[in-house]
């Protein structure tokens, strides 16, 4: 809303000085927009880059300076000086830095109402995030048949990247991003730079659309607002071997997962890769500013009793439901209330209790909600229908997976999603998962070839 103390009007063409700046960043397209912010395209004269401006709400304030002394540290950590098997030191970018978003500059400034006073982040331009990708093949695959998600060997490698990202937060961060979902995971463009101006000179096919809306009433005044819709910087067109080598491709054969080196050997190759985006809600691991974190769906068992001592654990199993949605299409736990009868807790308990099994008491009580979800003796107070179900279960019959797939998938997906967060597997334990395939790929073509013999040394 862009009302006094939300968010500031912003216009195509709007020019924002920074302090750190001689040309002002002048404003191109509108690229998105969240809870707590608007997010745009600027240009920078000092030396010809673009980049995405995250022009947050007045009244979030606070939260856009928590978010920037976290980027800020993100960036502290990005590089190390390390040993490389030769003995030599070498600065170099931690693998899993490459998969969290940059800042590149920051500022503040005082929009037209009553003052407010709005927080700017710079940050390097990526393109559309993964729930847009995942709506555009879910449209796809409606028409095709009962797969309604993102082509498989597409969602392994997300799974992979994101959790080299989170193993650069959790492990050299420190951090717990709070709010893994695809919303929050962006997909990075190939050449970034030549890229945007390619697509901005192209307008037809990346066009800046204003919307009209009648003008609003804002301090006694008429004034026009929000008149662009968001424009992700346009996908490149997907690699044809990602989208038809997996069993799931859009040709729907059961033919084997394409290797590593069939990916790279293609020519439209151009290595698919995606950041963690949105620290707006991430925090340090052992200082909380909030026990009540995650987006409902992606929510942790101990977030959802309200424990108070969790820690990274919880961004494993948002990973595990989002990654279960990119494949599928559908959330893996959605729940719902019932007027009169349960709460959406109670709901998400049970669905968790049916495809995860049933757990200690001892795991039910240590939370503040424990009391309104569990009764004494461990049982959900106000639902007693669970209809147990395994994930392979749930992937072979609702999904159409083929049995073997469906194991192997469910064999990565069940270690995030263990109710104790204590026995979760970790960001550097997944990554060793053989679902993921083997260590070294092509989609890491830019790191160094030998990062994994690196030792990091504070
Ligand atoms: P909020 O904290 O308000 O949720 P986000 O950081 O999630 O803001 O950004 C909102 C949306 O803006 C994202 O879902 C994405 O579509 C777009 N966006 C955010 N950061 C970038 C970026 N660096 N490059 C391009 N688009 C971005
Ligand atoms: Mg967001």
């Amino acid at each position: 809303d862009y009302a006094p103390g939300g968010y500031l009007p912003v216009k195509v063409g709007d020019a924002f000085s920074s302090p750190n700046r001689r040309h002002p960043y002048t404003v191109i397209r509108k690229l998105g927009w969240g809870h707590f912010s608007t997010v745009w395209l600027i240009h920078n004269k000092d030396d010809d880059r673009y980049a995405a401006l995250k022009v947050c709400s007045a009244k979030y304030g606070a939260t856009a300076r928590d978010e920037i002394l976290l980027l800020e540290k993100v960036r502290k950590r990005a590089y190390k000086n390390v040993k490389t098997r030769h003995g030599h030191t070498e600065f170099a970018q931690h693998p899993g830095a490459r998969h969290v978003v940059a800042l590149i500059d920051y500022f503040s400034t005082r929009g037209r109402n009553r003052g407010d006073e709005h927080i700017c982040m710079v940050l390097e331009p990526l393109g559309e995030n993964l729930l847009s990708l995942l709506d555009r093949f879910r449209r796809r695959r409606r028409s095709e048949s009962t797969l309604t998600g993102i082509p498989i060997e597409i969602v392994r490698i997300v799974a992979k990247q994101v959790l080299m990202g989170l193993q650069f937060l959790h492990d050299e961060c420190n951090l717990v991003h709070t709010d893994i979902k695809p919303e929050n995971i962006l997909v990075c463009l190939p050449n970034v730079q030549d890229y945007i101006e390619a697509h901005i000179a192209r307008s037809e096919t990346w066009p800046s659309q204003r919307v009209s809306v009648p003008p609003k009433h804002v301090d006694g005044r008429k004034q026009h607002v929000d008149m662009y819709h968001s424009q992700p910087i346009p996908t490149p067109p997907l690699p044809s071997n990602l989208l038809n080598g997996g069993w799931n491709g859009s040709a729907n054969t059961l033919s084997s997962t394409s290797s590593s080196r069939s990916r790279s050997r293609d020519g439209d190759f151009y290595g698919f890769n995606v950041q963690i985006s949105d620290l707006g809600n991430a925090t340090p691991a052992d200082k909380h500013f909030t026990e009540d974190i995650q987006t409902r769906q992606y929510r942790a068992p101990e977030a959802i009793i309200r424990r108070s001592d969790w820690g990274t654990a919880v961004d494993i199993w948002s990973v595990a439901c989002m990654i279960f949605e990119l494949a599928t299409g559908d959330h893996l736990f959605d729940p719902r209330s019932k007027r009169g009868s349960w709460e959406k807790d109670d709901d998400h308990m049970a669905q968790i209790i049916e495809v995860c099994g049933d757990f200690d008491i001892e795991l039910k009580m240590g939370g503040k909600f424990s009391r309104d979800i569990f009764n004494s003796r461990g049982q959900l107070r106000n639902i007693d229908k669970i209809k147990p179900i395994s994930l392979t279960q749930l992937l072979t019959e609702t999904y159409n997976y083929p049995p073997r797939e469906a194991k192997h998938f469910a064999t990565f997906l069940e270690p995030m999603l263990r109710v104790d967060p204590s026995m979760r597997s970790t960001a550097a334990e997944m990554l060793l998962h053989e679902w993921l395939g083997p260590r070294e790929t092509g989609d890491y073509s830019r790191l160094p070839q030998s990062y994994e013999s690196y030792e990091w040394s504070g």
